[in-house]
């Protein structure tokens, strides 16, 4: 790597015991400037480094004046001789050495930064947004924008190596199938004509099948108009894939071999196997779609062993689980208060109680009384309780009452510290259902997107039982967060059809939507499949970043918009009448 340029003969990374006695020239930005007894010292800091230069009165009167000018971030250039450092710093490679100064131009002075520019900065969330120059001065931000770079380059040699080719598909398109609302770009030369932007290149990726490329990849930017959820970002990146000739098999082992390699080449981490797990199985035990299966509490069905009791709560319900609190016989009652609290304003299922088994068993809700001291007990191993922990059970709708249940597990874990640290754990939930029934608007709405192709043995369900039918979907999960999602397609023409009309897309509006699509399918469409990768989330849980946030260089705020640039924003009337719009005021929230 050649780094030498007109302003610099070495980097601040760069300089060790070896190169003592050099005479080098160094730029970069004054991090940290003391002044102590007759010396000045900086940490020069650029993105390789950190290199002490001293300045010292008794050497050179003037160049000591010159130096006590600098302020912080100022951008300075040293010339200087490399001598061994007095008092090491071990914390840092260049730790050793110093640069006894000789020379000093003060390339560019600095406003003083609104918050300290260290590994750990005084500066608020919202205020680091609106200087996010800065904050991408600090270590851990350049941590991060130089993982993803890695991964990124990773990724690209990763998939090219394997055949994929990385071809590139429209931003300004007509809307894409993936359920969100899309982001549209009013057009000026066609008034009253709109552009969206792709919420993903699914039909193009499928149209390169098509068109015999047999391996696609892109590393994308997608945009998604949704309503602001947790850790979203309205334009995020996807490592978007697909393959012809694969069943759901080749997609698996491929990307499981992906992912791996790339834990194994940026982390040195050994992944373990991912195992494939079915989506009815990952609801019913960790009552999630996205289970984090680094530790245990699963969940029991005990609807069969506490019905017919004649506790009314139980018997109307469709479904009663139970959920293990290891050591939860010694919480508090304010602790217990509080979950149940939570649990009620997350989701409206009846029944929330629990049993602790210290040496007693001792209950909130008549479980005792309705089962008996002795089945209570074999409840509560049924369920994976010891001495010392307690069970919740919750009683309500299916499918509520599991998530409820997942919802708490996942806090609960998170409260009592049960989750390991620095592991990761990586599955693929697959046999998903192919529809979900939309209850406000009384209709079926497919679970990944409209071209998903139903299982096989599935087929003949279509017609008698659509909630039934599983679909060649699968999600890659990693500690409990989806990662990448995807799916084997329809090549078949009339399943795509029937698909449409289950979903009661009339033959007119498939037309309008898809018209182009439906047509290329007609001419030897492959059998074909794919996946793509949240890339901007396997980023951040690499690097164990709670947030997306954290691996963008220029994200949207919590409330989706951008604090440095302050959009989004108004356009001038002159914009507004080019492209023919009105704004409306009463539509505007
Ligand atoms: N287009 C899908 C998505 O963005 C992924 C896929 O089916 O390949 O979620």
């Amino acid at each position: 790597m050649n780094t030498k340029t007109a302003y610099r003969t070495h980097t601040c990374g760069e300089l060790r015991l070896s190169d003592v006695g050099k005479r080098v020239v160094l730029v970069g930005w004054a991090r940290r400037v003391r002044t102590l007894g007759g010396v000045v010292f900086v940490d020069l800091w650029d993105r390789y480094g950190i290199t002490q230069v001293i300045f010292n009165q008794q050497w050179d009167k003037d160049l000591y004046e010159q130096a006590k000018k600098i302020d912080r971030e100022f951008v300075i250039q040293v010339e200087g001789e490399v001598r061994e450092r007095e008092n090491k710093n071990p914390n840092i490679p260049t730790g050793e050495i110093e640069i006894k100064a000789s020379k000093l131009t003060i390339l560019n002075i600095s406003k003083l930064p609104p918050f300290t520019l260290e590994e750990h900065t005084d500066g608020g969330e919202e205020l680091r947004a609106k200087y996010r120059y800065l904050d991408l001065r600090r270590p851990p931000m350049q941590r991060n924008l130089i993982f993803r770079h890695k991964l990124l380059q990773f990724t690209r040699n990763w998939l090219s190596k394997e055949g994929f080719l990385e071809l590139e598909t429209p931003f300004l398109i007509k809307s894409t199938p993936e359920g969100a609302r899309d982001f549209v770009v009013p057009s000026r030369l066609y008034p009253g004509h709109f552009f969206a932007l792709p919420q993903s290149p699914q039909l193009f990726k499928q149209l390169f099948m098509i068109s015999g490329y047999d391996k696609y990849f892109q590393i994308v930017r997608c945009f998604r108009d949704e309503d602001l959820r947790a850790d979203r970002q309205p334009e995020f990146t996807q490592i978007d894939c697909e393959m012809s000739f694969v069943d759901e098999n080749d997609v698996l082992n491929t990307f499981e071999r992906f992912v791996t390699d790339a834990f194994k080449e940026l982390l040195n981490y050994d992944l373990e196997p991912f195992i494939r797990m079915p989506y009815e199985e990952a609801m019913n035990k960790y009552g999630s779609d996205k289970p984090d299966v680094r530790f245990g509490m699963l969940i029991t069905d005990i609807t069969k062993d506490v019905q017919g009791h004649g506790f009314k709560v139980f018997d109307n319900s469709e479904y009663v689980g139970a959920l293990p609190v290891p050591g939860g016989a010694t919480l508090s009652r304010k602790k217990w208060d509080q979950w149940e609290e939570y649990i009620k304003q997350m989701a409206d299922v009846p029944g929330f109680f629990y049993v602790t088994w210290k040496e007693e068993l001792k209950a909130k809700g008549p479980i005792i009384k309705i089962l008996g001291e002795e089945t209570t007990r074999e409840l509560l191993i049924k369920s994976k309780a010891q001495q010392g922990d307690a069970i919740i059970i919750m009683a309500g709708p299916w499918e509520k009452t599991v998530s409820a249940l997942g919802t708490l597990r996942m806090n609960i874990a998170k409260e009592l510290n049960i989750i390991p640290k620095d592991t990761f754990k990586a599955l693929f939930v697959v046999d998903f259902p192919l529809f979900s029934w939309n209850e406000e608007e009384n209709r079926w709405e497919p679970n990944h997107h409209p071209f998903t192709s139903p299982k096989d043995t599935d087929i003949h369900l279509l017609d008698t039982d659509p909630g039934q039918v599983k679909a060649k979907a699968y999600d890659l999960v990693i500690n409990g967060v989806e990662v990448a999602g995807g799916s084997i397609r329809i090549h078949d023409q009339k399943i795509q059809q029937k698909i449409f009309d289950l979903l009661g897309l009339s033959r007119e509006e498939a037309q309008q939507k898809f018209g182009f699509f439906l047509e290329a399918l007609q001419y030897g469409t492959p059998p074909h499949g794919g996946i793509a990768f949240g890339f901007d989330r396997l980023t951040a849980i690499m690097l164990g970043e709670e947030t997306i946030r954290s691996v963008i260089a220029f994200p949207k705020n919590k409330s989706g918009r951008d604090p440095m640039l302050d959009a989004p924003a108004p356009i001038s009337p002159e914009q507004l009448k080019e492209l023919h719009l009105k704004i409306v005021e009463s539509d505007r929230e």
